[in-house]
């Protein structure tokens, strides 16, 4: 089979590594005569799968014991419902900060809950930069600040954790495509969201990180399965959770830690990033509208100066390995997005089809 890199933003390049040992275990897991598929959530082999996978985890970002760690479903976007649910209590308003597509939907749904308060925005450049803190003008009174780490399809990067003057008002943050890239301090969070697909495992698996201090009781007629507090009583286990994509995610920490922990892979990060920005930055043949500060070491839009040449580029791409390079429809252009499982060649073969490319229709 030939190498192909897949620079997809979502579902995503996995570790090959993973999936070969996901193929050796596939009909009989650890000698007990089934697939993980087939086993029970509540039998003792998928028991032993979860605790090691939540092991790992609270292991890589060194996640505190006061703070709960859920495995749910209904992706990143059920979460953008089950934040307000669940965290307004008896207030009703919600600070959200603006960057870009993601941010944007998850205050659209927060709207259906409680008065949003846009604290701070960057839509009127376009979504191309992060405002920094002291632009913020935060509500007193709102239940929660809400921003998204990493907008997947801007390609606009928080490279700093905001800072909470008001220890009572809990920072949210959407980290469903920058989680597990870098160092965290967990402890500067109430909850934190990923779904799984973009940098951590499988499609399937939403997972949630949050203080147990604020895991109190939601909203008057709050579904059981969109209530924290339920889910986290009952382990994950109120109802049959994502166990395959389970599984694979608990792979893919493994192999994070035999890649040498968030520290490790941050370094790798910044390589195969700094690689694609150096030659964005050093033609005007491509160009990057994102503020250098607040560029995304996971997704790196681009657009190619001519646009009439976006479709050959894409097939000349695709015909050398290189696939799912096309940005977001709403954006256009290109996309590569570098998330952990992206080895370095494959990086460096882009960079290297793009030189080429650049210099045959300069
Ligand atoms: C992909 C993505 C989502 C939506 O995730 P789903 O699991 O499809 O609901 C939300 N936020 C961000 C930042 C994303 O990248």
């Amino acid at each position: 089979m030939e190498q192909i890199y897949n620079f997809s933003a979502g579902p995503a390049v996995l570790p090959k590594a993973v999936l070969q040992l996901a193929r050796d275990e596939m009909l009989d897991w650890h000698g007990s005569g089934m697939s993980v598929m087939e086993m029970s959530h509540r039998g003792s082999e998928f028991m032993s799968i979860v605790e090691q996978l939540e092991s790992d985890l609270r292991e890589l970002l060194d996640i505190p014991q006061n703070y709960k760690v859920l495995f749910l479903q209904g992706g990143a976007s059920s979460q953008f419902a089950m934040v307000p649910m669940n965290l307004l209590q008896s207030k009703n308003k919600a600070d959200y900060i603006s960057t870009g597509e993601w941010s944007k939907k998850a205050i659209t749904e927060a709207q259906r809950f409680c008065t949003v308060n846009i604290a701070a925005s960057s839509e009127e450049a376009n979504f191309t930069y992060a405002p920094t803190q002291d632009k913020w003008q935060l509500d007193p009174a709102a239940a929660y600040v809400h921003y998204t780490s990493n907008e997947t399809i801007g390609g606009v990067e928080f490279n700093w954790t905001p800072q909470m003057l008001n220890a009572h008002i809990p920072l949210v943050a959407d980290m469903s495509s920058n989680l597990l890239s870098r160092p965290l301090n967990v402890t500067q969070f109430g909850l934190i969201y990923a779904g799984a697909q973009k940098n951590l495992g499988p499609a399937g698996l939403t997972l949630v990180i949050v203080r147990e201090d604020l895991l109190a009781t939601p909203i008057t007629n709050t579904p059981t399965l969109f209530n924290y507090q339920a889910h986290a009583k009952n382990n994950s286990m109120l109802n049959t959770p994502p166990t395959y994509p389970m599984y694979i995610t608990g792979l893919v920490m493994a192999w994070l830690k035999e890649t040498g922990g968030l520290a490790g892979i941050e370094k790798i990060n910044i390589t195969k990033a700094t690689l694609l920005y150096d030659l964005l930055d050093g033609t005007d043949f491509y160009h990057c509208p994102v503020a250098k500060s607040d560029r995304s070491r996971m997704n790196i839009p681009f657009t190619l100066k001519n646009p009439a040449l976006d479709n050959t580029f894409l097939e000349q791409a695709k015909a050398n390995g290189l696939i799912q390079l096309k940005g977001h429809r709403s954006v256009g252009g290109m996309r590569a997005s570098l998330y952990n499982a992206m080895p370095i060649e494959g990086v460096a073969k882009l960079v290297a089809f793009m030189k080429e490319f650049a210099s045959k229709h300069a």
